[in-house]
Parts: C-alpha cells; sequence; structure tokens
C-alpha cells in the first residue's frame, strides 16, 4: 500500500496552535502521516512569541536527510523558514525531490513576530520559488515579495505574475487580510489561484467572525499538502483544504487570553 506521507517543514509553536504542532495536526486530520523537519523553536502562546532559537543548518539539513532516507514522502510544506542559512539546507536538501511541495512564505507572524529575518526574503523568494508547486502568500507576504503594495484587483494580477515570475508554478494568494468587500462582495473571504500556464479558479467563501485565527496560514497550506499527497490534482487539493480550514475556523476553541488557535477535531 502506498501510505499518505507528508512531511512539514516549519517552526515549532510551543502553545500548538500554529507551525510544527498545526501541520501535525492538519496532516492527521486529512488522514496522512506526517513527519516534521523543525527549523526553528518558538517559546509562544495566544498572546506572543516571546523567544525564538533556530536548530544549526546542519541539524536541518539532518533532520531532512534522516526523514527522505526511510520515508516514502508524497507531498510537503514550508513554513517558518526563519534565516538564510536555514533557506539554503532545506532548498539544498530538497533539490532533487520527487513529490510536490507547498511553501507558505511565513514572514511575519499575526502578533507581530518577526518569523523570518528582513534580510532572507529574498533567499526564500530565489532558493524555495522554483521548487514550489505552489506559494501561499496573505497579502503583505505578496506584498513584501512582489515589492508593490495591492490596491486593486489589476494590483493583485500584477503582484500574481511577479511572484510566478520568480520560478512558483501556481501561486494562491490569500483573501484574509483584505478589507471585507474589497475583493469580492460584503461577508465573503476570495482566494485567487493562479497557475503559471494561465488557468485560474476564485475560492470564495464566507468570512467566518471569530478573532480566533491563530495558524490560520499554517493549516491550509498543511491540509493542501495532505490532499496532495492523497493524489489529488492541485486544484482539487486547494479546494478541499479551503473547506477544511473553513470548518476549522468556524469550530475555533476560545483557548488562551489573546487569541486563540483554528482547530477542528470531528
Ligand atoms: N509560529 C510559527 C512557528 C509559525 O509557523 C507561524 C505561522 O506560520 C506563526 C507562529 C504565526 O501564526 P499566526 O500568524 O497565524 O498567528
Amino acid at each position: 500500500m502506498a501510505y499518505p506521507c507528508a512531511l512539514t517543514i516549519a517552526g515549532s509553536d510551543s502553545g500548538g496552535g500554529a507551525g510544527i504542532q498545526a501541520d501535525l495536526k492538519t496532516f492527521m486530520m486529512q488522514g496522512c502521516y506526517g513527519l516534521s523537519v523543525i527549523t526553528a523553536l518558538t517559546a509562544q502562546n495566544t498572546r506572543a512569541v516571546t523567544a525564538i532559537e533556530a536548530p544549526t543548518p546542519e541539524f536541518v539539513a539532518e533532520q531532512l536527510r534522516a526523514v527522505r532516507a526511510d520515508f516514502p514522502l508524497r507531498a510537503a510544506k514550508t513554513g517558518m523558514l526563519f534565516s538564510e542559512a536555514i533557506i539554503a539546507a532545506v532548498a539544498q536538501g530538497l533539490s532533487d525531490k520527487d513529490f510536490p511541495l507547498v511553501v507558505d512564505p511565513v514572514c511575519v507572524a499575526q502578533s507581530g513576530a518577526r518569523l523570518l529575518l528582513p534580510e532572507a526574503v529574498t533567499a526564500l523568494a530565489s532558493r524555495m520559488f522554483p521548487l514550489a508547486d505552489l506559494v501561499t502568500p496573505n497579502r503583505h507576504e505578496a506584498e513584501l515579495l512582489a515589492a508593490m503594495p495591492i490596491t486593486s484587483r489589476a494590483d493583485a494580477t500584477t503582484v500574481i505574475g511577479r511572484l510566478l515570475g520568480l520560478g512558483a508554478r501556481a501561486v494562491l494568494l490569500k483573501g484574509g487580510h483584505f478589507a471585507d468587500g474589497e475583493a469580492v462582495g460584503t461577508g465573503f473571504v476570495a482566494d485567487r489561484l493562479v497557475l503559471a500556464d494561465g488557468r485560474e479558479w476564485e475560492l470564495v467563501r464566507p468570512h467566518v467572525a471569530t478573532r480566533h485565527t491563530h495558524g490560520t496560514g499554517c493549516t491550509l497550506s498543511a491540509a493542501i499538502a495532505a490532499h496532495l499527497a492523497l493524489g489529488k490534482a492541485l486544484p482539487e487539493a486547494v479546494e478541499a483544504a479551503r473547506d477544511y480550514l473553513q470548518l476549522a475556523l468556524e469550530t475555533a476553541w476560545e483557548l488562551g487570553q489573546g487569541d486563540g488557535p483554528v482547530n477542528h477535531l470531528a
């Protein structure tokens, strides 16, 4: 039997809501076996990231080697990659990969903490995008990576084009950080999926009125990787993952004193 093994290469969130912990829970909820390469440790709760400690790039590379040497990976995702040296280790370790990769270009947490050093932004694009079957930026990440603001649908199209130009095979521009009614009708969120061959989909879902959205991006990119590991084509994997995220937003727990984690147990 071909077991659906999915790998996350990301940072640990001691609060359990984002990063590695969100990814492994998400993999399991989709029916995948989850593996993890930890790129950074964060001391974190629902209110703040209070400290970050990163392993050596050599240790990141060794985790990746160990996992790849023994498990039949069917898909992977990257999240918090923290530094240029860790990005280089991950890119090198994935250079001969034979499975789809989702790159979540994590830069800054909702709480404001920097999860990617400013000097590593260029390396994230130049080293990781050419390996990516999909990149999943939110508005701020897309604006940073494409070096232009998005104030209209035409701007969004230009930004997506620039990100594809950096080597990604597809871009999912997430709609959660656009003002209500800015992209689609009031009360809805729209994510735009554009493939390098020009095919395009718009995923529209009702806006979920909750402040408990910690780990939203991690959960979505992990769910996409899981559905790719299960054998779905990219548009179907993105649709299924977005449906799962909707449930996780609707059932998010009010944990902690800050913004609680998205969550779905059923
Ligand atoms: N902590 C880690 C380790 C993460 O990877 C991420 C997001 O990718 C976050 C925190 C931030 O999560 P959020 O911005 O949803 O609060």
